[in-house]
This record gives C-alpha cells, structure tokens and sequence, in this order.
C-alpha cells in the first residue's frame, strides 16, 4: 500500500514510529493508502534541520528568497491539474474546487514573491541632533504550521509561503487525513530552489503537535482547525513561549434583506451552504430572512435549488459537491439533523440516507434544509460542517444582525441587501471578523488579510497580507547618534531628542 512519508533535511523520509493513519478515498470507503505519525523524536530531527538551514537562508538577500517563490509559484501552476486530482482524491471536493483550493494557495505565493517591498522598514532622518532612527523586520528562526484537512492546498501556503519569504525555516504539519498534497508542495518547493532544510514536513497527529508547541527551538506557530484544539494550541504554545495564531472553526450568517435581489442570493447561498459539502470554514450555513414574505420566498427557492443540486464521485466533473472526509464526519453531520429535529426545528429536505449507485459505502450526504431553526438551539450554536443549511426568521436588520454578534464564532457573515447604508452600518457594526455586501463568501484575498473573532481565532494576528509579515517577523529599531566631540554630562541622563 501506498505510504505518504515525512519530507526532512531535503527528502522523503520513513518513519520509524511504527504508528500510522489511514487514508481513506470518500467516494468508496476503501483505504487508499497510510500515512507516517510521527514521534517527538522525528519531530526534533526535522527541528534540527530547520534550525542548521536558518543562518545561510535568513541571511539569504529578499530579492533571492522571492526568486524562489516565483519559480514556486511556476510549478504550481503547470502541476496544478496532477495537483487538483490528488486533493479531490482523498478530501472528496470535485476537482473544480480542488483547483480553486491550489489557485488560492497560488495567490499568497504570488503575495510572497513581493517581500523584498514587503519586508522593509522604516527610516527617520534627524530624529534629534545627529539622531536617526530606523526599523527592521527580522525573521524568528525555525516556526511550524499545522494545518486542517479542508483545504490541504491552500493552507499550507497561508503559513510557510510568508513565513518562509520573511526568512525563517518552516516545519509543516499537515491533516493526516489528506497528507499527499502537502507533501508534493513541499517537494515542488524543494524543485524551486529552496535549500535543504528550509521547508520540512512531519505527519502526526497529537504528538507531533505537542512535540512542536513544547519544542524550545519553535519560536512561532500557526494552526488553522476546529476551536477547541486551536484554543488548546494557543494556551500550550504561548505558555511555552512561542508566538502563536491559532485559526478555529465558524458558523457564517447570511442576512437576506427584503430589498435584496432574491434570485442572486439564492443562486449564491446554495454554493456558499452546500459546496465542497459545507466543509469551508467560510462557508454559509445560517440564512437569516428578515420579514415573514421574505422568509417564506427563500424557502421556497432554496428547496427547489437544494434539491436541483448533483451530488456525486469528486471526480464527477457534473457534480456541484462529493461525498464528505470521512464516515466519521458523515455520522457526525448526520446526528446534528437528528439534533435538529429532536429540537424542534423544521426539517423540509433531508439530506440523510443519501447513496449513489455504484458508490454505497462513499461517504454522500444530500443537501439538507431547516427552517424555524432558533437562536436557543443546540444544532445552531455549534458548528456542524456538512451540508446542512438553517434558516432562522427574524423581523427586523437589528434583530438579524445580533445572531451573528452574539454567536460564539465570528469567522464570516454576509448580507444581502440594495441598500448600500445599511450595508455599511451591518459591514461597521457587527462583531464579526470578515464581512461580506451581497458577497457570499467574503474570504479576503492574499494581499488583505484573512482572520475571524470570538472563538474562531486565538492570538490577534490573522493570516497572510501584511499581517502574516508582521506574525512571522519581529521588528527591530535601532535609535543611532554620530555625536560630533565630547557629550559631556549628557551622559547621565535619558536621552531627549528635542
Ligand atoms: P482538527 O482540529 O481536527 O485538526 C486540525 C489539525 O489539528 C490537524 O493537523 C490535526 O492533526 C491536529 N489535531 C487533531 N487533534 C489534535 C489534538 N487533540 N491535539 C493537537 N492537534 C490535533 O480540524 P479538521 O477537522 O482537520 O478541520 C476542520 C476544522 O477546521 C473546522 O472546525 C473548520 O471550521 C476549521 N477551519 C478553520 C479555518 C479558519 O481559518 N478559521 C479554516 C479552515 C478550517
């Protein structure tokens, strides 16, 4: 069977632990191949590696670090069809996402590729007498990200692309249930140019993570997975003194105004509810209809939208969704309709039981669709992941617009409106950290900045744009003097520059 290994020092390596994960293929069930857990004594060696590679590559000029990163971004682009078919082959997303998932991790190298402007800092002149003062970002030495099985492309890239461009050395630890991917970036990467040691990768699960948050030489940390694990990631990492961000999971609103383009917003909604299966953490599982007619509308067209979908093999090119990750995650999705119902809210299209033909055992799950879902509700406060969309009825903007504020997550939200004043006052007001005007799927692209609140995020910096700069580089600021002659007894006070 096939094994996905480690990638350390330059090269694929076996690991030695004996543990291993299964990859399974969603759309028959069947093991596909196994992957490597790692020990926190493979974790070191790859530590030990980053560490040896960080002199010769911090010191290497920015200018030589972007070449690197456009060759990277080459190879990307003319492997993204072998790529795309790997990604679908063990996530189950149909191959049109799958590429959308390369493209977007293809954008933040793009981004990368301008750390040389990006990387600079700032200068004074005559600060005071003869004084100048002038900032540096430096790199931090060896960091590592851990990544979730949803978008195993472009994830990654959100991580090691910017932190590897800023100067540091990168260990990365990808989902165990879809490693291949990750494990050709990395080796594309390695093609580019990049010098042994600057990019490693680890498999594992919970040890190979608590060997990096303990590790003393891992000076920073990125995770992007479910909330309680991030929340465990940023307490162990920061207690170890690391700098961390630690991404968690969502559960987007939609706020569908009686004024907005009701055809546009369904069309839009049913691909944010339902595509990829609902497994994007920017996805939308929560429409809120203000006003009764309004309400009544969207049901109506989201049922026969819902219903209108294809769902069938990731490799189905007439599909709209595949099957989800894992049997796992298909019984997990599948309780939260039964919590749904048992709680009251009103199930008009079950997607359970859902199978197709010559595929019994793939992990399908039909769109589902609740309305009359409330605030109170067990299955709308926590994140299902599947493809399962709720409706919630308010009556007015401000009584819509406080389900997203007080939820527990705050990754994104959208509204649906022609009101651009209103618009702006929701985009201003809500306490949510990415915000979407008639865009279902606000994810920002790489050169703003990606990040959620409450507990969709720990640590305050977000992932890529100049914020991904300032996470993976620390700033230095030297205050200089070229004093003419003897300063006398100014030496014994605290410098003023007036
Ligand atoms: P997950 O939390 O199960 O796994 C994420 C990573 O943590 C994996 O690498 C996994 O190996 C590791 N891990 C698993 N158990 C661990 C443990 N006990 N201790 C330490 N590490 C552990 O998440 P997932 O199922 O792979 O991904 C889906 C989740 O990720 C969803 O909640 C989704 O909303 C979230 N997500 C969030 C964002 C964001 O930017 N906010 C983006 C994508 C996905």
């Amino acid at each position: 069977m096939r094994e996905v290994n480690h990638f350390i020092g330059g090269q694929q390596v076996t690991g030695k632990s004996g543990r291993f994960g299964d990859i399974y293929n969603p759309n028959t069930g069947d093991i596909q191949a196994r992957v490597q857990l790692a020990t926190e004594a493979e974790v070191a060696a790859a530590v030990e590696n980053a560490q040896a590679a960080f002199p010769a590559w911090s010191n290497t000029n920015p200018q030589r670090r972007a070449r690197v990163m456009f060759e990277f971004k080459r190879l990307l682009e003319a492997n993204m069809d072998e790529l795309a078919e790997l990604l679908s082959s063990e996530h189950g997303k149909v191959v049109a996402d799958s590429r959308g998932d390369v493209q977007r991790g293809i954008d933040v190298v793009e981004f990368a590729c301008g750390i040389p402007h990006l990387q600079k800092g700032e200068y004074t002149e005559g600060a005071g007498p003869g004084i100048d003062v002038y900032s540096m970002r430096q790199p931090l030495g060896v960091v590592a990200g851990i990544t979730p099985f949803n978008f195993p492309a472009m994830i990654p890239c959100w991580m090691f692309a910017v932190a590897i461009a800023c100067g540091n050395t990168f260990i990365l630890k990808p989902s165990e249930k879809d490693p291949s991917v990750p494990l050709r970036l990395v080796e594309l990467f390695h093609e580019a140019g990049a010098p042994d040691g600057v990019l490693n990768m680890v498999n594992g699960d919970k040890e190979s993570v608590d060997a990096l948050l303990t590790h003393p030489d891992v000076k920073a940390l990125s995770f992007v997975g479910s909330s309680d694990i991030a929340q465990y990631v940023y307490a162990t990492g920061t207690a170890h003194g690391k700098r961390v961000q630690a991404m968690g999971g969502a559960k987007n609103h939609g706020i569908i105004m009686p004024d907005c383009n009701m055809e546009q917003a369904v069309k839009d909604i049913v691909g944010a509810a339902y595509g990829s299966a609902g497994e994007r953490c920017m996805a939308l599982p929560v429409a809120v209809t203000v006003g009764q007619k309004t309400g009544d509308e969207f049901v109506e067209r989201m049922m026969d939208a819902a219903r209108g979908l294809t769902i069938g093999t990731s490799t189905d090119p007439d599909a709209h969704y595949g099957p989800v990750v894992s049997a796992a995650h298909k019984a997990k999705v599948e309780s939260y309709i039964q919590m749904g119902v048992d709680e009251g809210a009103d199930l008009v299209l079950d997607g359970r039981g859902h199978t197709l033909q010559g595929h019994e055992k793939g992990y399908f799950i039909g769109p589902s669709l609740f309305d009359n879902v409330k605030p109170h509700m067990q299955s709308y406060k926590e994140e299902i992941f599947g493809p399962v969309l709720q409706v919630v009825r308010a009556d007015s903007l401000e009584e819509a617009a406080a389900l997203p504020s007080n939820h527990q997550y705050g990754n994104g939200v959208a509204i649906f409106t022609s009101n651009g004043r209103a618009a702006r006052e929701f985009a201003a007001q809500v306490n949510v950290g990415m915000v979407g005007v008639n865009v279902p799927i606000p994810v920002p692209v790489s050169y703003h900045t990606f990040g959620g609140w409450k507990r969709s995020a720990f640590g305050d910096t977000n992932q890529h744009g100049p914020e991904g700069v300032r996470f993976w580089s620390k700033i230095k600021t030297v205050t200089q003097r070229w004093p003419e002659g003897d300063i006398g007894d100014q030496a014994f006070i605290i410098p003023t520059m007036g």
